[in-house]
């Protein structure tokens, strides 16, 4: 068995793989993604998009509006409608990958639940999660290696090491 982390959409028109794995995992309770997942929460690895290689199709992109005024681009299989990976706030250079999509969804277990203040109910955390009720402190909650990551590839997409 391979060790490539691969994935696609529900019709199989669209598939990719993760060149590295996930600097961060979000499993996220906002209402935002709740409605538009019709779920209960949404599971993001957050990663460069220069390693999510498309090995096959291509998305399709719609734009979301968002609290914050800021575009969140949603990327879709045009058949089925499998949303494959976010770009908040349109970088560019950071993907938020549905992990759920992977073929081993369950690959990357959450590092932080964030939003719980819109949780559900019934949905328990398991003992000893990281949750926050809104959104959370990057520099403090990344492990060295994620940050180094995340600052290198800003750096290469925007020239600065802040944006
Ligand atoms: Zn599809
Ligand atoms: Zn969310």
């Amino acid at each position: 068995m391979s060790n490539a982390i691969e994935g696609g959409c529900f019709c199989g028109r669209i598939r990719y793989r993760l060149k590295a794995c996930p600097m961060f995992v979000h499993c996220c309770h906002c209402s935002d993604c709740q409605r538009q997942m019709g779920s209960a929460f949404v599971i993001n690895g957050i990663v460069e998009a220069e390693n999510v290689d498309l090995l096959q199709g291509a998305p399709v992109m719609i734009t979301l509006s968002t609290n914050s005024g800021r575009p969140h681009d949603v990327y879709r299989c045009a058949d089925c409608q499998s949303a494959l990976w976010s770009d908040y706030g349109r970088r560019k250079w950071l993907s938020f990958v549905r992990l759920a999509t992977l073929d081993r969804p369950s690959a990357f277990p959450p590092d932080v639940h964030i939003y719980i203040r819109s949780k559900l109910d019934w949905v328990p955390l398991p003992a000893g999660a990281r949750a926050f009720d809104e959104y959370y402190d990057v520099q403090a909650e990344w492990p060295k290696e994620s940050l180094d990551r995340l600052n290198k590839a800003r750096t290469r997409a925007t020239g600065s090491a802040r944006s």
